[in-house]
């Protein structure tokens, strides 16, 4: 996908999903029938303008009423078993404002892979099990997409929101000050270290339908693709890797293409018998 193309569709991300204008000019919620469909976003519920539901505000809410939340899981299962991250890299508005706040002029760092298993903690702790057992909604609480779109908002519209301000809120502030601030030293640090909703996508890199394949025997190991990576992998090394979010920025190079889970050999040229390439078979094992 050209970069162009996936900024539009990234805007497509952020603005069709929050096109409930009404809601802002009379500071109202839309409560019609949309609102019953879980987005594959990270897009917060309670923004004036939104039309969808969050999915992890749907699991949530599940937990809080000690329910099993089929709906949600099953909705991200059919998504992700599909296309795997790819909504995180061509949709998602905060992936989408993490991957422009990395275009500032800012002193740039690189974090471990270790990291990506904080997200899983945060899934497992502040969506499933403290969710069921304090009754309360701890994820949303500190979400700061939720912050961004949804408390903000409503503090500018609503005066008796604002008289309502308590600690938490500014503690609401400091996690969305933190992940602005980072976002322009480190490529989405939110998306690789925190998001949930990106962690249960990520489960399913490795066997979606859509895949990202690449060519050992075409491949000069130049590092470029980790360059114009959003969160700094390299394709080459492992075309499933979990934090990969199927963006496709680095289909630029003719090594790495999009691709099914049933074309096993995607390079292949019809009629052509394949050619083996010396060194070929240590690349793969060694992705
Ligand atoms: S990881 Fe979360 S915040 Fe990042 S793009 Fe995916 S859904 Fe959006
Ligand atoms: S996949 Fe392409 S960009 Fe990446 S290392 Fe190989 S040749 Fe370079
Ligand atoms: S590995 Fe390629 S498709 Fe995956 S996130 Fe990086 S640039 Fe995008």
């Amino acid at each position: 996908m050209g970069y162009l193309k996936r900024r539009i569709f990234q805007g497509m991300g952020a603005v069709l999903p929050n096109s409930f204008v009404q809601g802002i000019l009379t500071a109202s919620l839309y409560q019609g029938s949309l609102k019953s469909v879980c987005s594959p976003l990270l897009n917060c519920y309670a923004c004036p303008s939104a039309l969808f539901s969050c999915p992890i505000g749907t699991l949530q809410h599940f937990m809080v009423t000690g329910n099993v939340p089929f709906y949600g899981l099953g909705t991200l299962s059919a998504v992700g078993a599909t296309v795997g991250r790819m909504t995180c890299g061509t949709l998602c508005p905060f992936g989408f404002l993490q991957d422009l706040l990395y275009k500032f002029r800012a002193w740039k760092v690189s974090i471990p892979a270790w990291t990506r298993y904080f997200r899983y903690a945060v899934l497992a702790g502040l969506v499933f099990l403290i969710p069921y057992i304090t009754h309360e909604n701890w994820f949303s609480k500190l979400c700061p997409m939720g912050t961004l779109i949804g408390g903000l908002p409503w503090v500018t519209l609503n005066p008796n929101v604002r008289s309502m301000i308590r600690a938490l809120f500014w503690v609401k502030i400091a996690i969305l000050l933190f992940f602005v601030t980072t976002s322009s030293m480190v490529k989405r640090p939110f998306c690789r270290a925190i998001c949930p909703l990106g962690a249960i996508f990520s489960l399913f890199n490795k066997s979606s339908f859509l895949q990202l394949a690449w060519n050992p025997d075409t491949c000069t190991k130049c590092g470029k693709c980790q360059k114009i990576c959003p969160v700094d992998i390299r394709p080459d090394r492992n075309p499933t890797n979990p934090d990969c979010l199927r963006c496709l920025d680095c289909t630029r190079c003719p090594s790495l293409k999009l691709t099914t889970v049933f074309h096993h050999r995607p390079f292949d040229v019809p009629g052509t018998p394949p050619v083996e390439v010396a060194g070929a078979n240590s690349a793969r094992s060694a992705a």
